[in-house]
Formats: C-alpha cells, structure tokens, sequence
C-alpha cells in the first residue's frame, strides 16, 4: 500500500455518543470482525472497560477497503483509532491524533455538542486534522438532527452540508462513513524515500511476547530484523516481529510509510518504551518527531496492602500493571498508621478508581487507599519550596514557617440547559471558581467558563453538578496554572493520635465545616470497640471538631453457655483476628469505608 492509499483516522466524541459502537460497525462492514461477535465494544478490551462502558485505553484497528476513487476501484488500508472519552483520558485523545490526518468528530442526535465534544473539537483542530461531523443516534425519537447542525456551525463553524447521519445502532447512513473518510482525509504526508522516522504510540505487556509497542510509522520503512535506536535514550534494539492490528496482532514483516502498526523489539519493561519518542534506524542521523506533552498527575494518593502481610504482593501487582499503565507514577511510602505502601500519582479520579479496580481484579490485590490529595506546592520562610503529594509529609507544627503556598486550577468547561445556569453559578462559586466565560450554544444551552482549585473538582464535583442539573450538565477540565491560596493542613486524631493518611490540606476558609463533616463521618464508620474513642480534628495544635464513641460492652463468651468448647475457640480466635487488625492502624480498627467516605468531603 503506498501511502497515497493509507488514511489514519480516529473516532473522537463526548462519553457515550456513539464511538465505540461506530468504530464495531466500521469493523464489521470491512469484515475485520465477524457480524454479531457477541461482544459489543470490540475494542474495548480491559474488563473495567466493558463493566463501566467506557473506553480506557486507545486502541487500534486496520482495516481494508474498496472504494471507486478518482474513476478506478481502489483498495484503501485504513487505521481506525478509537479513543477514550472521559477527561481523565484526555492524554491519550491526544496522543491517538498525533497519528491521524483526519478524526470522525461523533455527537449524538438528541443531546447535541457536549462539554468532551468542545474538547474534543479543539484538540483534533489544533492538530491540523480534516474533521468529518457524524451526527450519531438519528433512530432516537427525540433526536434532532438539525439542531445539532446548527451548533456545529455556531460553535465550530463547521460547514452543515459536511455532516453525515447515522445510527451505529439500525445501521442507517454507516455507508457514507468509509468514502468520506478517504476522500475527505488526506494520506499521511512522510517520504518514502527519507530514513526511518517512527512515533511510539503506545506499549504494553505481553505475558508471551514481551513489550509490544503500537508505532506510526512517519516516514521511511520499518522491517523485521532491522536495527533500530531510541531518539531519547539511546538504546539500540533489534526489531523481532512487526505487524498490523487488524484488530489481533497480524505480523506482515514490514510497515511501510503511513502505516500503523505493533513491533517487538526486545524492550524489558514497558519504562523503556517511552510514550512519544522517536525511533529510528541504528545508523542514521534523523531529526526527532515533536513529541507529546507529558501526563500531567492530577490527584495523589497512597495504596496500602488491604491485610498488612501482603506487601510483596501488592508491590508485583502494582510493578506488572504499571507495565501496561506507564501513567501512574509510584514511589515507596511509609505511613506510622498504615505501615509500607505507595505513593501513586494519576491523571484523575477516575483513572484512580480504574487502577485499583484493575489491581483487585486482574492482579488479585487487596488495597486499602488514602484520601486523594491534589499536588500543592509550600514555600519556608527560608525560601525553600516543596511539591507536597501526601499531606502526611507536610509537618503539623513547622518549625520553618510556611511563607506562601499554592494550589493547581483547571480551566472547566460546563454545558447545560439555560434553566440551571442560576444553580450551576452557585455551585461553582462554593467551590471557588471564578467565571472567565459564559455565553449561548443556541437558545436552550448555556455554555461556562470556569477557573476553578482542582481541588475542588476532583472531590464529588461531576457528582454535584449532575444531580442540581438532573443529569443535563457535562462538563471538561484541563490543566492550568498555580494560584497562591491560603492553605491549611487537617490533621485526624484518634484518641490524642493523629493518623497521618488521613491528613488533609484544606482552604482555611472551608477547615471548620471539612473538620465537623470528617470527624462526623468517621463517628459513623468506625465500630464501637471495647474502648472509648475521641475523634478530632485540628489545625497544628488547635481543635476544631469532636466526637466521641462510646465503649462497647460485650462479653464475647457470656453467648456460649460453657459446654461447647471448640465454638468457644472459635469466638476467641476471632476475637484475637480482630485485636490484629487494631494493631496495625495503631489502636484503632478503621475499616477501608472509612477512608473511602472521607474523599466525599469537600
Ligand atoms: P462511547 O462512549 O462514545 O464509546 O459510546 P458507546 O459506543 O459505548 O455507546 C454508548 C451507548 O449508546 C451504548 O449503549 C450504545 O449501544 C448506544 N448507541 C450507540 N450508537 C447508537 C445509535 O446510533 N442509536 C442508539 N439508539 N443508540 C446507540
Ligand atoms: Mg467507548
């Protein structure tokens, strides 16, 4: 296939408009996969992917079609890349575009442009990509279809006479898809003719193959057996498969320029596979590809062995499943409370909540994780200044005292109907934002422009705003600067003990109520135990809020009349398993629930 015959292509949408299933359909319709496989989102292979129904991971598919073109029956390779749609993901949305020349921008008929469309949209024209609109869904019956033509046109100004309509669903329109994607994308631009210019797109394990890594091959000819180096490490490596993804690894021998597809080459650990490098041929001098910009860690927070024994065995199940998740970064932590553990940082809540569940599922972990923190930065009157990942590390009492500190913002974007922009304002102001814009789609949607902490987003705010907007909002965030803030650190005491991982920093404005609502909400989820338990919280040495649980009287073999000897065994034993795991966090049992109801606190 010459590149002139090669169209690079990626589905991008708002969560839930439609991707996934138009990317089987496309499938399908090439034969790549078989009609009715049983498995809806074919791509979205991780279990966590096919529970929540969300795309995690982009992944990559090759397909082969036939189209009349320029007055002769063509064949055409075409990669589809399909990408994730939930703004924790956002970096592989970008790092998906970088190999494409043109992206099915996807919105659904009935709901219209969403906040991860106007996201979407940006990143995709930022990146000088032909965008075809689909307007996805028409076989809903609230949809309509001309209404969303005109937002496209208002907010992107996007030409209406471009837009196909389909539905993924009855099959309606899905023929147009193919032709103009071929003949409204234009081939991937590299030379043939130049040296071998790769980008690496993506990596993961393979339990029999090693590191596979997902390649564009940007110019020149890739081959197996060819001698190939990193631009940014060095390293020099022999190449032992490369092939298509069509959609199961296909090993061709070569890739050509334009094309898309998997090498091995002998990488240890998908570390070395560095997201965005370019690679080329051992000999050759080449300039390197831009590169993407890093994953930027959003949230914080330290992951503990669930049982206390187990440390090895979550620190190989954390090591493999970094392997296919090179953006959680861990380092070793030690909490007086929780004993060894980690410190992981990650892109969002949400890609939080989907690497605990992968650990417990795919892995067989047990995890017990600490309140997520934002990273803050502290400056000492000495002029020295720290990134504080882990509140814990933050000194209650600072002998060098603390000059200035500073908190992350995101620039959020809300979209919502015009009846819910009086309660939305409000919201957003409690959570201290500051409106940079607000203005119309049409005549029923306002679209807002927020600054806000992120702080302030990553604790319950989707939640919030769904449920004041009866689940109409969306709602996008992306990275912004430091803003100097009054910050304070939260410190949980539990009889006179403060717990380091459940330390928090807080906006001194909000410490009162944070303080009240933690030690309410820890009265409610430890258990009563056979001594008392004073719950406070403080700021340094001054307490703000307490509570206090009362003893529990019980006689654990009063129960047993005396006679039964081995259920009276039995009852100590459990007993002295429950003494264990209070010796472990200090003199205090504190279930997992504790920790987790203490994230909704904001
Ligand atoms: P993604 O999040 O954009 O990947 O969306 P999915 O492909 O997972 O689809 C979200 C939901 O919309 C699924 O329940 C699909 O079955 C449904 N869906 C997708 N396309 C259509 C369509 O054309 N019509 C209707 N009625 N439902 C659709
Ligand atoms: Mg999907």
């Amino acid at each position: 296939y010459p590149s002139d015959n090669i169209r690079n292509f990626s589905i991008i949408a708002h969560v839930d408009h439609g991707k996934s299933t138009l990317a089987d359909r496309l499938l399908e319709l090439t034969g790549t996969i078989r009609k009715g496989h049983g498995q809806p989102q074919y791509l979205d292979k991780l279990q966590v992917e096919r529970e929540r129904g969300i795309t995690v991971k982009a992944q990559t598919a090759t397909m082969f079609h036939r189209h009349k073109f320029l007055g002769s029956d063509t064949d055409f390779l075409l990669n589809l890349i399909d990408t994730p749609g939930h703004v924790d993901f956002s970096y592989e949305v970008s790092r998906s575009l970088a190999a494409c020349q043109g992206a099915l921008l996807v919105v659904d008929a009935a709901q219209g442009v969403q906040a991860q469309t106007v996201a979407n949209f940006y990143l995709a024209f930022e990146s000088n990509l032909a965008i075809i609109p689909v307007i996805n869904k028409i076989d809903q019956p609230t949809a309509d279809p001309d209404r969303v033509k005109a937002q496209l046109k208002s907010m992107f100004d996007l030409d209406p006479s471009d837009a196909l309509f389909t539905s993924a669903k009855t099959g309606q329109g899905l023929e147009q898809v193919l032709p103009a994607v071929i003949e409204r994308i234009p081939p991937p631009p590299g030379k043939s003719t130049s040296p071998l210019r790769m980008l690496l797109l993506d990596s993961y394990y393979d339990e029999y193959k090693g590191v596979i890594c997902h390649v564009a091959v940007v110019d020149g000819a890739l081959h197996k057996g060819d001698k190939i180096s990193s631009a940014a490490t060095g390293q020099s490596y022999e190449v032992s498969d490369v092939g298509i993804l069509h959609p199961e690894l296909v090993p061709t021998g070569i890739l050509l320029t334009g094309q898309v597809g998997f090498m091995v080459n002998g990488m240890r650990s998908t570390k070395e596979a560095r997201i965005g490098d370019t690679l080329h041929h051992t000999r050759t001098v080449i300039q390197p590809l831009p590169g993407f910009k890093p994953a930027k860690h959003m949230v914080f927070s330290g992951l503990y062995p669930a049982d206390g024994s187990d440390f090895e065995a979550l620190n190989h199940a954390i090591e493999r499943l970094t392997c296919n998740d090179a953006s959680v970064s861990v380092t070793k932590e030690s909490s007086t409370a929780l004993g060894l553990g980690f410190r992981c940082g990650f892109l969002g809540l949400l890609h939080m909540d989907v690497f605990h569940q992968r650990l417990e599922q795919e892995h067989g972990a047990h995890v017990i994780s600490t309140v997520p923190t934002v990273p803050y930065i502290f400056e000492y009157s000495d002029g020295s200044k720290v990134e504080v990942q882990n509140p814990a590390a933050l000194p209650s009492n600072p002998k060098n005292r603390l000059s200035a500190c500073w908190e992350p913002t995101v620039i959020a974007t809300i979209i919502i109907p015009s009846e819910y922009v009086g309660s939305v304002i409000t919201l957003c102001a409690e959570r201290r934002g500051e409106q940079l814009e607000y203005s119309f789609i049409d005549s029923q949607r306002a679209f807002m422009k927020y600054r806000m902490p992120l702080r302030e987003i990553v604790v319950d705010f989707y939640n919030e705003l769904k449920s004041i907007t009866s689940g109409y909002a969306s709602f996008d965030y992306e990275d912004s600067e430091y803003q100097s803030s009054d910050l304070v650190k939260l410190d949980i005491l539990l009889n006179g003990q403060p717990v380091d991982a459940m330390a928090t920093i807080v906006h001194k404005s909000k410490a009162p109520r944070v303080g009240r609502e933690l030690v309410e909400k820890l009265k409610k989820f430890i258990d009563r135990q056979m001594f008392e338990i004073i719950i406070q919280a403080a700021i340094g040495s001054k307490v703000i809020a307490r509570e206090t649980l009362s003893a529990m009287r019980k006689n654990v073999l009063a129960k047993c009349y005396g006679g039964d000897i081995t259920r009276k065994k039995k009852l100590l034993e459990k007993q002295k398993e429950g003494k264990k795991r209070m010796k472990r966090v200090g003199s205090v049992d504190i279930p997992q629930e504790a920790f987790h109801e203490l994230l909704k606190v904001s």
